[in-house]
């Protein structure tokens, strides 16, 4: 079985929705639940050895849009959302992530050393991922204490207008390049993580924003879980010179399990073929190489095809993979190690 570590799930979102209907998400976490995609049982079968975890605010009243009879739709932007109480559930879901760790569910990484240690160990790697910072004020105060808590990784917005920039909505057919990118906090928070050692994710944001980030930070350009917006022209997705940008700076690009991310008519299907994601990487492999493509599967955050179901089912990916001729050294690295190698990068680690 091949080790997965993905770029991008929401399982610290389901885990809080859980607490908050009064159940106890270490024991959840630990023996396995009904619902969503990641629990330790599953990631376990399917050899989903760790990934980043974001701390995510939901956005409450956002409701996708129904595609129109040409299959397009165009979902308004989320209404931004108060510091409070998106600090509170943001504290709250860091907490869940630390509880975790500190019963043993799983560990929470702060290196590519630790990530490699759990993986041997068979303890599932989490790597705590902030997905818009609606929780961080602009003097950037809150990024200590989350740094402090373990914080590695984050996007300055979700598909939602902050303090620091602009994002993406939810649209088929559309173009990336919806509006203004960064602001002038946004480039101080980018700045910062450059500084401290923490990535900045563009997954969410406007193409403007993608270039922001592209001129004033000095690390690899990254979109945690998009796909090729050639093959699935959705606004979240990657244009062919984002592409070529993220190329020539050794990022890399986390192949999304959504199926609205995958297939060519941009619907929301869990009968979406593994054709369709095979399709992606192989494009995206044809544009960057195989040292800028890997996985951000999305889990306990979009619907995902049938065919691999939950974590339990990663390995369905991998045999995909390997049957389309992705072996040995290639496969590792879109695998895992092509993250392992932008994280070292991103954190200033020999990897
Ligand atoms: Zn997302």
């Amino acid at each position: 079985m091949q080790a997965v570590f993905d770029g991008h799930n929401d399982v610290l979102l389901r885990l809080w929705s859980l607490k908050r209907g009064g159940g106890d998400p270490v024991a959840d976490f630990v023996n396995g639940a009904a619902n969503g995609h990641i629990d330790a049982p599953r990631a376990r079968e399917g050899g989903l050895a760790g990934g980043l975890c974001a701390i995510y605010i939901p956005s409450g009243g956002l409701i996708l849009r129904q595609p129109d009879e040409n299959g397009h739709y165009d979902t308004p932007m989320s209404a931004p959302l108060e510091r409070q109480p998106s600090l509170g559930i943001a504290l709250d879901m860091a907490s869940i992530a630390l509880r975790l760790d500190r019963a043993g569910a799983w560990r929470l990484c702060r290196s590519v050393g630790d990530i490699r240690n759990a993986m041997a160990d068979g303890v599932f790697a989490a790597v705590l991922h902030m997905e818009g910072c609606e929780a961080i004020g602009a003097d950037l105060s809150e990024l200590d204490v989350f740094y402090a808590a373990g914080l590695r990784s984050l996007g300055p917005v979700w598909s939602r207008h902050t303090i620091f920039g602009h994002g993406v909505p939810f649209a088929f057919p559309r173009s990336p390049d919806t509006g203004p990118g960064l602001t002038e906090a946004g480039e101080a928070l980018v700045r910062a993580c450059d500084t401290m050692g923490i990535l900045v994710d563009c997954a969410h944001m406007t193409e403007k924003g993608f270039w922001d980030v592209a001129r004033v930070s000095t690390r690899p350009l990254v979109h945690s879980h998009s796909n090729a917006h050639a093959l699935t022209p959705v606004a979240r997705n990657v244009t062919d010179r984002q592409m070529d940008a993220i190329a020539e700076r050794k990022g890399v690009v986390g192949l999304n399990f959504a199926t609205t991310m995958l297939r060519e008519d941009g619907l929301e299907n869990a009968l979406t073929p593994m054709s369709d994601l095979i399709r992606h990487i192989d494009y995206m492999v044809e544009r960057m190489g195989i040292d800028c493509v890997a996985i951000g599967s999305d889990y306990d955050g979009a619907t995902i095809p049938a065919e691999i179901g939950d974590a339990s089912g990663t390995q369905v990916l991998v045999d995909a993979l390997s049957d389309a001729g992705y072996r040995g050294d290639d496969l590792a690295k879109l695998l895992r190690e092509n993250w392992l190698r932008v994280l070292a990068e991103t954190w200033g680690e020999t990897p």
